[in-house]
């Protein structure tokens, strides 16, 4: 990250973190906030009445969201430069990561479905280049890669080193939007497929992650001898509940019901923490999950991400939620 104050508009990583409402489930069970946002960089945890507090319990980061902040200011806020650096050629791409019934689903459809509207605003109003939006969708579970968007080519899809694109996920389908409703439509298939699993498989979301892929492609139009295109992706990603990220985050009980590391969601937080570092070049381990390698070229070099980490309020998840803050901490 770059040093010294607000920034954020030129940070190759953004993280931000956004602490959601006690839901209805919480409430019933009489569980309590652990957590509140005391301004809008600073997230510290609320101990129950003469509880010693041994851990760290004050965390701060470029932006904060706490319960009363709706999704367009997380877009608007944490999330929009990143993305519309897609629309200049720069790759980029913007993750959930939080445990599971945290938010990222919830966080990650409206920010998609906002960036989706800033796309098409950006093209109405830039007339002198012509733009091609294309659109893929997939899931990784188990190191598996399924194609949301072909619900017919299995869920082993294989993926090709190319020299020149990068890793390629074979046979995926790619299809070219015809407007913002077709590309919302498009979305939606991708959401429907990623429930189909859900239901025949227990459990799928906590343990898969889902790319929504869009490549932009523009090109200047009217000058014949200096033709200027770009080409870039922007990548949209759930990821698999953090509760997978590592064995010494599991308690007692999530071991019991055997929670299998995520190899996928360990690398990636691997990448990151050396990411953040300013490795950006070296031996960063891309290699070594599916998730990784898809997203190899929209993470690094001069790529930018955005990290949206989602909490649950509630005193029993604390342990977790102090998992995601250490998380997020080490990835700005
Ligand atoms: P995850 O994808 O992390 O498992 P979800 O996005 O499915 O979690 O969220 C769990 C539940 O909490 C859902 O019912 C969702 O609608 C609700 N929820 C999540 N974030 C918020 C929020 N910021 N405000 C209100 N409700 C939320
Ligand atoms: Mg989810």
């Amino acid at each position: 990250s770059t040093p010294g104050g607000s920034r954020v508009r030129e940070e190759k990583i953004v993280v931000t973190v956004r602490l959601r409402p006690l839901n209805k489930r919480e409430q019933l069970a009489k569980d309590t906030v652990s957590w509140e946002c005391i301004d809008d960089h600073s997230i510290v945890y609320k101990p129950f009445p003469n509880e010693r507090v041994t851990q760290q319990s004050s965390f701060t980061f470029d932006k904060v969201f706490g319960p009363a902040a709706v999704t367009e200011s997380v877009y608007e806020e944490g999330v929009k430069t990143v993305a519309l650096s897609a629309l200049m050629g720069i790759n980029a791409t913007i993750f959930a990561y939080g445990q599971t019934s945290s938010g990222k689903t919830y966080t990650m459809r409206g920010i998609t479905e906002k960036a989706v509207h800033d796309i098409y605003q950006h093209i109405l109003n830039t007339p002198e280049r012509d733009f091609r939006i294309k659109i893929s969708g997939l899931e990784i579970y188990n190191e598996n890669v399924r194609d949301l968007l072909n619900s017919e080519s299995g869920r082993n899809l294989k993926l090709r080193d190319d020299p020149e694109k990068g890793t390629l996920v074979e046979k995926l389908v790619e299809e070219t939007a015809r407007d913002d409703q077709h590309l919302r439509n498009l979305i939606n298939i991708c959401e429907a497929q990623r429930q189909v699993g859900e239901t025949a498989l227990n459990d799928t979301s906590s343990r898969s992650h889902q790319i929504i892929r869009l490549t932009i492609e523009s090109t200047l139009r009217d000058t014949s001898d200096c033709v200027r295109s770009f080409v870039s992706s922007l990548n949209f990603v759930d990821l698999a509940g953090s509760e997978r990220a590592s064995q010494t985050n599991a308690d007692g009980a999530r071991l019991r019901e055997g929670c299998h590391i995520n190899l996928s969601l360990m690398t990636l937080t691997t990448v990151i923490r050396k990411l953040s570092v300013g490795k950006r070049t070296g031996h960063i381990p891309y290699r070594d999950s599916k998730l990784t390698r898809i997203l190899q070229h929209s993470l690094g070099g001069n790529a930018r991400t955005a990290i949206i980490c989602t909490l649950s309020p509630a005193s029993s998840h604390v342990d977790q939620s102090r998992n995601t803050l250490f998380f997020a901490t080490r990835a700005k």
